[in-house]
């Protein structure tokens, strides 16, 4: 998934870009207000961590002006200790949860996974497809009950594709939820991926819309 971590303490923003690339993320980070409403204006994210204090413009600002274009990914924000009223402003302007810093990284990882999970319609940590299940604790992929063996890019991948079941993606659109950098990127690559993929699974469940893009099929869904 990818997710746009916004903080200023670049100390912070190190170990947290970190700790969310080792839980599986994709990472864009912005170090001011300016660069991250930009950012999350004009490019996608499955969700965003986003400090309140920060230069050029306050995170409250950055957060308010989102919501009011139309920006609906989920976001965490992060308060400093004992300011509670920076919270309900947080909650006011549009915050889907806070964290209260120091906080510890296993919290902030779960609370992102759950809000992932909530933007998306589903109350569990499992998600199912027709006859595979994504654990997003274990960040497992099963069919039919068997584990499958994917490489993390694989397995980025299929998460995200199977977070949008039945929905067309774009190439672009994939890429820029596999790698974080541009030079990295390149659509191509993403044939290859849906190649492996699809020799993993049962055939046709990864169907190619010619000129459009890739799309997960969910047995029993119609094809629209
Ligand atoms: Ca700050």
């Amino acid at each position: 998934m990818r997710i746009l971590l916004v903080e200023d303490d670049l100390q912070l923003a190190a170990q947290v870009g970190d700790a969310l690339e080792e839980a599986g993320h994709v990472v864009e980070k912005a170090d001011n207000g300016q660069d991250a409403l930009y950012l999350g204006t004009e490019e996608t994210f499955e969700a965003v961590v986003l400090d309140l204090g920060l230069p050029v413009l306050d995170g409250l600002t950055v957060l308010n002006q989102w919501r009011a274009a139309g920006r609906d990914m989920p976001v965490l924000i992060l308060t400093a200790r004992d300011n509670w009223h920076e919270k309900v402003a947080g909650i006011d302007a549009g915050a889907d949860d806070y964290l209260t810093k120091p906080f510890h990284m296993e919290e902030l990882l779960a609370r992102l996974r759950a809000l992932i999970r909530r933007a998306h319609g589903h109350a569990s940590a499992e998600i199912r497809c027709g006859p595979l299940v994504l654990d997003t604790r274990a960040r497992r992929i099963s069919l039919e009950g068997r584990s499958l063996s994917l490489t993390s890019h694989e397995y980025r991948l299929l998460a995200y594709l199977m977070h949008h079941p039945d929905e067309v993606l774009s190439r672009q659109e994939l890429t820029e939820h596999l790698y974080a950098q541009d030079f990295e990127r390149d659509s191509n690559t993403i044939e290859v991926f849906v190649a492996r993929l699809r020799k993993k699974l049962p055939a046709d469940m990864i169907e190619t819309v010619r000129g459009l893009g890739y799309c997960l099929r969910s047995p029993g869904a119609a094809a629209p």
